[in-house]
């Protein structure tokens, strides 16, 4: 499937980086300083998009500064409510 490099989220590029996760444990992580989202390699189509999903909402919390706002758990909550968008 195609994957695209960069999303943009409230007007500002975010990088999508699609790496080998496995020894981390992890399908993906969001780090908002540098607008950037890691991607498990080995994900594809539904898998993929729900964890494109989950991140994408991670970063749209952090920049727009709700995440300061909320506790780490009602974060991770509203983050895995998106998947289902
Ligand atoms: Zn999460």
């Amino acid at each position: 499937m195609k994957k695209r490099n960069r999303i943009k989220i409230f007007g500002e590029w975010v990088t999508l980086d699609h790496v080998d996760l496995t020894s981390e444990g992890i399908y993906g992580d969001c780090t908002v300083s540098s607008r950037t989202i890691r991607l498990h390699v080995g994900l594809e189509g539904a898998e993929y998009k729900r964890v494109l999903a989950h991140e994408s909402e991670h970063m749209r919390l952090g920049i727009s500064g709700l995440s300061e706002m909320m506790s780490a758990e009602l974060e991770e909550a509203l983050a895995v409510l998106a998947e289902t968008r």
